[in-house]
C-alpha cells in the first residue's frame, strides 16, 4: 500500500512565482505559501511515543526540532500559527512555532490556553470563533465548525475544553478537544480546504466549493459517509489525504502510516468518484506545488 502512495506523490513540477506551495509536516500539519505570505496549520514535529503518551507521560516538546523547522520553511515567511483542534497531536507544539516566528498563534479558548501555558504575550493570541474569517496577505482564512473522527475505538478521544493555561510538560489526556475546525483558505490562485479530523457535521460544506481538499483520514468512521459529507460536498476536484501517517515515530524515520488508517480502504471507496475528484499523496517534508490547479485534473485521474 506504500508503493501505491508513493505513485501518487504530488511534486513541485512547474512552479512559478506567485503559485501556492504546501509542505507537509507529518500529522494535519501543513505550511501553505504563496511566497509572500506563509500560513502554518497544526505543526506537529515533537512526535511522542506511544508508550509515553499511553502512560501519561509529561510530554515535553521537542524545541530544538522546532527551530530547525522554523529555519527551513524560512523563519521570516510564516505569518500565523493556526492550529484547528487543541490535540497534542495538533497544538503541542504550535506555540512554540509562534515564539521562534512572532506570529500569532489562532484557535479555539483551548488553543488559546495552550499558548498562555507557555508564556507567549497575550498581543500575539487570537481566539476565533466558528463562521469568523481572517485575513492573511492574499489569504483569506475561514473557520468552520467541523466534529472530531471517533478515532479511539469508536469513541473522541480526550473530550471537553482548556480552561486555564496548560503549562508543558503536561500529560495527553490534559490537550482536551477544545472545539474543532476546518479552514477555508482562499488565494486568487484557487481554493484549498483543511479538513484535519475525521469527523464532519452534515450541510457543514453547503453552497462551498473548494479546489483542493487536504482530508484527514486517520480515525474517520464510515469511509462512504465521510466521502460524500465532505469530499463531495466540498466539490473538491483534488483530494489530498492527510493525518494517514505513524505519528509516533520521529519525522527522520520517513513516512509510515498509521496502523489504523486503512489506505487501501479509503482509496477503493474514492474509486467511484474518479470522475469528480482525483486523488494525489504528499511527500514527507518536501514543498510541492498546490495552485492553480492543472487544467480539468479530473480527467487526468488516475487512481491505479
Ligand atoms: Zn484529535
Amino acid at each position: 500500500m506504500k508503493k501505491h502512495y508513493e505513485s501518487l506523490l504530488l511534486d513541485s513540477d512547474g512552479l512559478r512565482q506567485g503559485d501556492v506551495r504546501l509542505s507537509w509536516l507529518g500529522t494535519a500539519g501543513t505550511f501553505i505559501s504563496d511566497g509572500e505570505t506563509g500560513i502554518l496549520i497544526d505543526p506537529y514535529v515533537s512526535r511522542f511515543r506511544i508508550s509515553a503518551v499511553a502512560f501519561r507521560f509529561p510530554l515535553k516538546p521537542d524545541r530544538t526540532l522546532i527551530r530547525n523547522w522554523v529555519e527551513k520553511l524560512g523563519r521570516g515567511k510564516i505569518n500565523a500559527v493556526i492550529v484547528s483542534h487543541s490535540h497534542f497531536d495538533h497544538v503541542a507544539d504550535a506555540p512554540y512555532f509562534a515564539i521562534e516566528t512572532d506570529a500569532p498563534l489562532i484557535g479555539t479558548e483551548s488553543t488559546i490556553n495552550v499558548g498562555r501555558g507557555t508564556g507567549i504575550d497575550e498581543s500575539k493570541l487570537l481566539p476565533v470563533k466558528p463562521g469568523q474569517t481572517m485575513q492573511f496577505g492574499n489569504f483569506t482564512v475561514k473557520f468552520i465548525e467541523s466534529v472530531h473522527g471517533p478515532a479511539l475505538l469508536g469513541r473522541i478521544p480526550f473530550p471537553g475544553t482548556i480552561d486555564e493555561p496548560l503549562i508543558p510538560p503536561a500529560a495527553a489526556g490534559k490537550y482536551r478537544l477544545g472545539g474543532v475546525f476546518a479552514l477555508l483558505i482562499t488565494h486568487p490562485a484557487g481554493i484549498i480546504l483543511h479538513h484535519g479530523s475525521a469527523g464532519f457535521k452534515p450541510g457543514m460544506y453547503d453552497g462551498i466549493a473548494a479546489d483542493v481538499l487536504l482530508l484527514g483520514i486517520s480515525g474517520r468512521g464510515n469511509t462512504d459517509q465521510y466521502l460524500e459529507n465532505v469530499a463531495l460536498q466540498s466539490r473538491a476536484k483534488l483530494v489530498v489525504p492527510i493525518h494517514v501517517d505513524n505519528f509516533f515515530k520521529p519525522l527522520e524515520d520517513g513516512m509510515a502510516f498509521l496502523p489504523t488508517v486503512k489506505f487501501g480502504e479509503f482509496c477503493r471507496k474514492a474509486e467511484k468518484y474518479r470522475a469528480i475528484f482525483m486523488i494525489r499523496t504528499l511527500p514527507f517534508c518536501k514543498e510541492i506545488k498546490i495552485l492553480p490547479l492543472n487544467p480539468s485534473p479530473a480527467t487526468n485521474a488516475n487512481m491505479r
